[in-house]
């Protein structure tokens, strides 16, 4: 998922805008930045005659935990030994709409009904209570609004969110902004229960909120769709138990949120940081299983043991089950938003995958950061007068392209303090032998319309050879052309 042209140029060590021009002969456009599907990446690879294979972060993840002999997902166990979890739900909607005092008033009911005396700890989420159908039932939110912590943890394969409280303005309509959260909660399959808010207004007109949100598939339960649609004043309180009850009943209607509570904790965290006194502190929401008091725990490449947990009310408690959030004191340095947590057998199973994953995100920086060199870089030095001559190997699907390639180069005028020279040509796939000889003399390889072998580009990869990839002999020249009068434009 989100893969783009430039990651892909990466992983393979080749240039993006060679990728960028294949697929344009393949008939597709894209940019090298823009994410592609995962079956572009395929046809691609096919093209380039790479074997690959698009595995997920997600899935890579997996791979090492279950090299662990954990399992991480959304396995439950037994039937019997579920047990009704409370709904988490994440509040967004268009900009002063009404989000934050919303999620300010539930927070503060919450006080009200809690015993630690109106001190609220604010952890990144907190649970009320709802009555419904004379039940007393928790609902979790997400103490963040806005759809970007939303999409931020879902990028990251969190699935943080059961329901989306979609507030829109009574008084202003639905606006852009609330289009785009819809959409991002209809992408993540969650379910929607509209806040209709600011009913206290004069000119409040809820009924037009519910016709818009209808033209887009948001229909109210009224009208024969199966949204919720609530009336609500987050400054007056009025309809907001109802909202309560519409998230209970959405979420019982809709979803079968049950967990084990009686496994290793495992879920997502939230919201971390670093606190001078108490060190690394992390909320996290439980999905399954019971986190207690001195379980070995991994959080993204974070580790370490509950020292300490400490509720939304600021209690200090000893187990958390399934969905309560509750901030977590004793991980060695700072976790992600949107991390996944999970309880491990012992402390050096935890440090062992954290270190694992600690590494591989070195190393995907490190991708980044040795990518795309030499050209840009030889180029710079032709300019500052570093370096007098760029050195070529050209490698060409037939004897007569390359030959024309290397005879349109020798007509490229430079000026006499930089001169062009091609130090080996051939036919066929760029090689081992092609990439040695590039490492060794500096030298850029130019490929006309053919491809390095798999071992050839990894290899390019390691030694920083640049690899350009052409089609067409004309932007061969300009490129070069205009590189070596130090014009060169960025490709990106
Ligand atoms: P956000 O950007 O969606 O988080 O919006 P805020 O919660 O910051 O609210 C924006 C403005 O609308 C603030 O001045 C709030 O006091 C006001 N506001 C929020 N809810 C209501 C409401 O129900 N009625 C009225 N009259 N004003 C509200």
């Amino acid at each position: 998922r989100g893969a783009s042209l430039t990651d892909l140029a990466e992983k393979i060590g080749v240039d993006a805008a060679s990728l960028v021009q294949v697929l344009f002969h393949l008939g597709e456009m894209v940019t090298a930045t823009q994410s592609v599907s995962d079956e572009t990446l395929e046809i691609l690879g096919a093209e380039l005659e790479y074997n690959i294979e698009v595995v997920s972060p997600e899935d890579e993840d997996r791979e090492l935990l279950e090299s662990f002999d954990v399992d991480f997902g959304e396995d439950l166990g037994d039937e019997d030994d579920l047990a009704a979890r409370p709904p988490v739900v994440t509040v967004m909607g268009h900009v002063d709409h009404g989000k934050t005092k919303l999620l300010d008033a539930y927070r503060k009911s919450n006080v009200v009904s809690g015993e630690a005396g109106g001190i609220t700890q604010k952890i990144g989420a907190y649970q009320v209570e709802a009555n419904v159908d004379d039940q007393d039932r928790k609902i979790t939110f997400i103490d963040t609004p806005g759809h970007e912590a939303f999409t931020a943890m879902r990028a990251r394969g969190a699935k943080s969110t059961d329901i989306a409280v979609l507030v829109v303005a009574a008084d202003d309509g639905v606006m852009p902004q609330t289009i785009e959260a819809m959409n991002h909660a209809i992408a993540a399959e969650v379910p929607v229960v509209v806040a209709v808010n600011k009913v206290d207004k004069p000119a409040a007109d809820p009924t037009r909120v519910r016709g818009q949100l209808s033209e887009y598939g948001l229909v109210p339960e009224e009208y024969g769709g199966d949204t919720q649609f609530v009336d609500v004043s987050a400054l007056t309180g009025q309809g907001l138990d109802e909202l309560l009850e519409a998230i209970v009943l959405t979420a019982d209607a809709a979803l079968d949120l049950r967990a084990n509570p009686d496994m290793p904790a495992q879920g997502v965290a939230i919201e971390a940081h670093l606190d001078k006194g108490r060190g690394a502190v992390a909320t996290v929401l439980v999905h399954r299983g019971t986190l207690h008091i001195g379980d070995s725990i991994v959080a993204g490449s974070a580790h370490g043991r509950v020292r300490a947990m400490i509720n939304d009310l600021g209690e200090n408690i000893t187990e958390a089950p399934p969905s309560m959030p509750v901030q977590v004191l004793g991980l060695t340095s700072v976790p992600g938003a949107g991390d996944n947590f999970l309880v491990v057998e012992d402390d050096r199973v935890a440090r062992q995958i954290a270190d694992k994953r600690e590494a591989r995100m070195r190393a995907a920086q490190q991708a980044k950061s040795s990518r795309r060199k030499t050209l840009d870089q030889l180029f710079e030095q032709l300019e500052k007068g570093e370096t007098q001559e760029l050195l070529l190997i050209l490698k060409g699907d037939g004897a007569g392209s390359v030959e024309a390639l290397e005879d349109a180069l020798s007509k490229i005028e430079v000026s006499d303090e930089v001169s062009l020279r091609v130090i080996d040509r051939g036919v066929g796939a760029i090689t081992e032998t092609n990439v040695s000889l590039a490492a060794a003399s500096k030298a850029v390889i130019i490929g006309f319309n053919v491809r390095p072998t798999p071992h050839a580009a990894q290899m390019a990869d390691q030694e920083n050879v640049d690899l350009r990839f052409y089609s067409v002999i004309y932007q061969a020249i300009d490129e070069i052309e205009a590189a070596l009068k130090g014009m060169l434009k960025p490709i990106f």
